[in-house]
């Protein structure tokens, strides 16, 4: 749960601050560092820190970070304690010159990985998997005619999720893993720059046409002769992760060309389809829950209904890395609009329930309100177990439904009534026709690569 951008300049861009404006896009994917590399003609600097884009970096700050070519980070901590050397970039500097890393995904193979290098001899300083896919691209760099070559040497040993840039002192190399789990895209400004980014929602305040996505398993090079591509899926199907969007990703993005904001509306439908509910109004948690309340409300003819005030300078509550963290933030980010609610049946949609102390608190705030009654709709199926691909999913002890019936979750977060979506509709959710073409194992338990056995 990372956020990456990238961006290979034209005579006249400013690439550091055109990244600054790319993060600023990408916050919701990571608030707790984030950090800009910048190579002018070969030499690179770059700024990281703890804390949001618009706190790390200054406009004195930007000015002092000149060139045409710069990668950066959002990130949110899955691999890799939360602290100041374990913010992107990774800048390296060996005998090729310098590369600069941003990755957003995480590794099923790192203990592995890192034991096996560290036999040899490797000394690490940080302890993030992306320091690992650094080191390893170096290393085959210092065999290979190009880094692309060396990139393509080292995807075979790479296991679970990636998204990459790769900065060297002339090219930027987008990466992305042969199932897809992580969005990239990339797109191109009027003066020919070509821009990468995790969501096409990043491409837009920078004056970028989007392109395409990168596709799984494709390796797509930025330099001076233009863009080119390496493909080394080998026909796998991809695995996109079906929680990017349910809840990650900005509505206004699309993922493989599919339109978050479209999917979250049916989401709605089929969750009025699957559970109907007898009420006056419907109401969405924001952000993610929102459209699906949207969605809801078209289908069923309830009225939708503004039913929460939220304050815009607090993050996401889930992604917040701590549960004390998290229950702080939600009371001071929302609060029930009293005059909506008072006196009303109230559906209320939200993305998913993770322990469930959340909407516990939720529901408890609508009801003080003066709701008569809440009917609780989820535009996921029930959480039960833990993602390895990148997602700050708990430990399944800690997931609610693995150890509650749908009824007992809605006794213990005090609803009326409680419906998720069921695993079938996400399918439909996303238009997927065929074989399963993405990853739903924190729902089904599915995980693609054998990977319970593995960890
Ligand atoms: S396990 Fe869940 S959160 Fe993780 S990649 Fe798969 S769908 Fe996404």
């Amino acid at each position: 749960m990372c956020g990456i951008f990238g961006i290979m300049g034209g005579s006249d861009v400013h690439a550091a601050r055109m990244t600054y404006y790319g993060l600023f896009s990408l916050q919701h994917r990571g608030q707790e560092s984030c950090g800009i590399a910048v190579n002018n003609d070969g030499d690179v600097t770059y700024h990281k820190d703890m804390g949001l884009v618009g706190e790390v970096f200054s406009d004195t700050m930007l000015d002092r970070m000149p060139g045409k070519m710069a990668v950066g980070h959002v990130r949110y901590s899955t691999t890799g304690s939360s602290v100041r050397e374990n913010a992107q970039p990774l800048v390296i500097k060996y005998v090729k010159g310098s590369l600069s890393i941003v990755h957003n995904g995480n590794l099923t193979n790192t203990d592995f990985l890192r034991k096996q290098l560290e036999s040899g001899g490797a000394i690490f300083q940080t302890t993030i998997d992306s320091e690992i896919i650094a080191y390893l691209i170096a290393k085959e760099r210092t065999l290979s005619a190009t880094v692309e070559e060396a990139i393509c040497k080292v995807i075979p040993k790479l296991e679970g999720s990636y998204s990459l840039l790769v900065m060297s002192p002339k090219k930027i190399i987008a990466v992305r893993d042969p199932l897809g789990y992580r969005p990239l895209c990339y797109g191109v400004m009027d003066d020919g720059s070509v821009v990468f980014a995790s969501e096409s929602c990043a491409l837009d305040p920078v004056g970028a046409r989007f392109i395409r996505d990168v596709d799984p398993g494709e390796i797509v090079i930025a330099d001076r002769h233009g863009i080119r591509s390496i493909r080394t899926n080998c026909g796998m199907i991809s695995r996109k992760c079906i929680f990017e969007y349910i809840y990650f990703a900005r509505p206004d993005s699309f993922i493989d060309g599919i339109s978050v904001y479209r999917t979250r509306l049916e989401a709605g439908k089929l969750l009025y389809d699957l559970h109907p509910a007898d009420a006056d109004l419907v109401i969405g948690v924001p952000d993610s829950g929102i459209d699906a309340a949207l969605g809801y409300s078209q289908a069923s003819g309830i009225p939708y209904c503004k039913g929460f005030v939220k304050n815009n300078y607090v993050g996401r509550t889930f992604i917040q890395p701590t549960q004390n963290r998290r229950e702080i933030s939600v009371g001071i980010k929302l609060n029930v609009l009293a005059a909506s609610v008072k006196g009303k049946r109230i559906v209320l949609i939200d993305d998913s329930i993770v322990r469930g102390t959340t909407m516990a608190r939720i529901v408890r705030m609508i009801k003080e309100a003066g709701a008569l009654e809440v009917h609780v709709r989820i535009s996921s199926p029930t959480f039960r177990w833990p993602c390895y691909y990148g997602t700050d999913i708990p430990s399944a002890d800690q997931l609610t439904a693995s150890t509650n019936s749908v009824d007992q979750i809605c006794t213990n977060i005090g609803a009326d009534s409680l419906g998720f979506l069921e695993l079938d509709s996400l399918s439909r959710m996303i238009s997927c026709e065929g074989e399963k073409c993405y990853c739903d194992a924190c729902f089904s338990g599915d995980h693609p690569g054998n990977i319970k056995q593995d960890i």
